[in-house]
């Protein structure tokens, strides 16, 4: 017997159509390229990205065509989220800070039909274009006066395209499973896979997220995501926040400490998320001008691990709650976030805190489990750690064109599970803790050592800004953990120190055999620590045979 509801496929046109009738007022506020500030209501948004829906049409987007953005966090980039996706086209969000080729790559890959583009890529395009054999046209993200004098074929003008265009588009009506949005993940090895979110996996990613153990955002919220929309959808938050009505602050391509703090400021940010350096940048700015936030209760950190010194510093400095969140590319992202039970009341505050220093809970829609070597199901006793693999209505099943592999496993009972290449450890509450990357992993003596937890701990030292923890070879043990840091500037401390600082908080086969002080550490294109590169830079260095 079918149940005798409504059948209203789950659609991404329609949390903007709720934003628009429900909160008409909430603001959409954005720091521009030019560094002006742009400021309008949902309602505003959803009438212009009608227009942009019907510019698209007049353009002659087809259903499932891939329309591409180089672009920083902004109100126009928030309504060609909803425009392309919205009429039945696929979003592609480029990280601009990819290397060249790559953006070529991702960008024939995916077969991109227009690039809308944010001044600032303007110079990236001019050398680009010629090697991007798909493309159109290019639509630069400004009025016709700001209009870029570079050498961009086929150049045509945001505002002037939704000046043409009414508001009457009238939103199409189709299968929720419908490609919505491209991501490319960026592979540290062969090159960038697409995970192709649909729909109805973006649409339950939304509510999920928006969940109270989620990110827990509502309409008494005012969200400014650092984290940009050209890294897994900002977190899903252009979703989530229009599915509740929060008030949306955009920062633009001003992400220095000093730029994200006045706008916390003036608008009255509530709650914001992004990558630990970011938050670095931030905190060194307001420790160094004294400086207090009058509104903001908390903030997401993630996509690599957020050090228990930033969390302290957050919570115990400046009262804002860190929900420290865990998630993959392939898993649009989000997988847990730290957040307390009802029982965690009473426990002690260093209990509390240890909780909050794991990657957290799984949210409603995504199930998670470890398994050892041969795969078989670990035990969720907080110690014991294995390959983290999840399943789950907003999880990959196989990547854009198929090119990737297969990237799923098959458990005994015929459930198909994805592997994270994340090695975790789970306990008895389902709470969460990575603690590497697989390929990260320090083998000693046939035992494994967390580079994590080594990080952890070197950047608890008052003179270390960061640090990475990488295996160096060894003729007896394999592999021993070296640290390099980067000092905190004035700041001085010696290797014997560093080393020292590390006594009595890991067991003494875990001690780093060297520390290398280093004037910068590399990182991705998603502003992650660049393990790969560090180990090539590392590749002939030699340790003493102990
Ligand atoms: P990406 O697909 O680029 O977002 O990278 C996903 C990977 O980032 C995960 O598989 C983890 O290795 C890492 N990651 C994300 N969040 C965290 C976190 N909170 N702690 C540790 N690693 C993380």
């Amino acid at each position: 017997m079918q149940g005798l509801m409504m059948d209203m496929p789950l659609l991404i046109s329609g949390l903007l159509q709720h934003a628009d009738r429900h909160h008409a007022d909430a603001e959409i506020v954005s720091k521009t390229v030019d560094g002006s500030v742009h400021r309008y209501t949902y309602r505003d948004a959803h009438a212009r990205a009608r227009k942009l829906a019907g510019a698209l049409q007049r353009l002659g987007v087809q259903p499932g065509e891939r329309i591409a953005t180089l672009a920083w966090n902004s109100y126009r980039h928030f309504e060609i989220y909803y425009a392309v996706a919205g009429s039945g086209a696929v979003i592609h969000t480029i990280n601009p800070r990819l290397f060249p080729d790559q953006i070529t790559y991702i960008a024939n890959h995916a077969e991109d039909q227009y690039v809308f583009f944010d001044l600032s890529f303007a110079p990236l395009l001019e050398k680009l274009a010629p090697l991007l054999k798909t493309v159109k046209g290019y639509v630069a993200m400004c009025a016709p006066e700001a209009m870029p004098k570079a050498n961009i074929p086929s150049l045509l003008c945001y505002e002037a395209l939704l000046e043409k265009e009414k508001a009457d588009f009238q939103w199409p009506t189709f299968d929720e499973r419908t490609a919505a949005c491209l991501c490319y993940t960026s592979g540290t090895t062969g090159n960038p896979k697409g995970a192709l979110y649909g729909h109805r996996s973006t649409m339950l990613h939304a509510f999920g997220a928006a969940l109270p153990d989620g990110l827990n955002v509502s309409a008494r919220d005012v969200v400014l995501p650092v984290v940009p929309m050209f890294h897994v959808n900002a977190w899903g938050l252009p979703y989530s926040c229009a599915l509740v009505g929060a008030k949306m602050v955009f920062p633009g391509p001003h992400l220095d400490g000093r730029s994200v703090y006045q706008l916390f400021e003036s608008e009255g940010v509530t709650m914001s998320a992004g990558v630990p350096t970011v938050w670095l940048a931030l905190l060194n700015h307001m420790k160094e001008n004294r400086l207090r936030f009058s509104t903001l209760k908390r903030t997401v950190i993630g996509g690599s691990a957020c050090p228990p010194a930033m969390i302290k510093s957050f919570q115990d400095d400046y009262g804002v709650q860190v929900l420290h969140a865990w998630g993959m590319t392939e898993m649009s992202p989000l997988g847990t976030v730290g957040s307390f039970k009802a029982k965690h009341a009473k426990a002690s505050k260093d209990a509390r805190d240890a909780l909050q220093y794991k990657q957290g809970r799984a949210i409603y829609g995504v199930d998670m489990r470890i398994v050892g070597e041969d795969g078989t199901e670990l035990p969720w006793d907080g110690k014991a750690f294995g390959d983290l693999q999840v399943r789950g209505p907003w999880v990959i099943d196989s990547y854009f064109k198929g090119e990737g592999g297969n990237p799923l496993k098959t458990d005994e009972h015929g459930t198909k599970w994805f592997p994270t290449g994340d090695v975790a450890t789970i306990d008895p509450d389902g709470i969460m803790q990575i603690t590497d990357r697989s390929k990260d992993v320090i083998k000693s003596g046939g035992e494994w050592i967390s580079s994590i937890d080594l990080e952890c701990i070197a950047m608890a030292h008052p003179a270390i800004a960061e640090a990475a923890v990488i295996g160096i070879k060894h003729p007896k043990w394999d592999e021993r953990p070296i640290v390099v840091a980067v000092k905190k500037p004035g700041q001085e401390v010696s290797k014997d120190e560093l080393l020292k600082f590390y006594e009595g908080k890991i067991a003494k086969w875990w001690m780093p055999d060297d520390v290398v002080f280093v004037a910068e550490l590399p990182h991705t294109a998603t502003g992650k620590l660049s393990k790969l590169t560090l180990r090539q830079q590392f590749k002939d260095y030699r340790l003493d045979p102990r």
